[in-house]
């Protein structure tokens, strides 16, 4: 089990590790009950760990692709703002990138 991502913030944690998931990577979340709040914490607090050790290249590669916007592209046309700090967060994003509100 290696980790490849370390998250800001449980929800990027879980969008990252969700979409290893759905590329039949076997990815988990660990480190998230350090984040009970939002914001003030420690940024390397949550991250996403590949359990098959098999698999970690194919994740970097997915990862990559990821950060590089390539997923987000595709879904930039469901982009929404916060309605607590009116940060822009991309469509698959259930809660905000900035403070961590909910979607509207
Ligand atoms: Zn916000």
């Amino acid at each position: 089990m290696k980790r490849i991502h370390n998250a800001r913030h449980p929800a990027e944690a879980h969008l990252i590790c969700g979409l290893l998931q759905s590329c039949g990577i076997a990815a988990v979340v660990r480190g998230e009950w350090l984040a009970g709040g939002f914001g003030e914490l420690p940024l390397d607090a949550c991250a996403v760990w590949v359990t098959d050790d098999r698999q970690l290249d194919e994740a970097d590669r997915l990862l990559r692709d990821l950060l590089q916007g390539r997923v987000a592209a595709a879904m930039t046309d469901q982009r929404w703002q916060c309605t607590r700090c009116n940060e822009f967060s991309e469509g698959q994003f259930t809660d905000c990138w900035q403070c961590g509100a909910g979607r509207p």
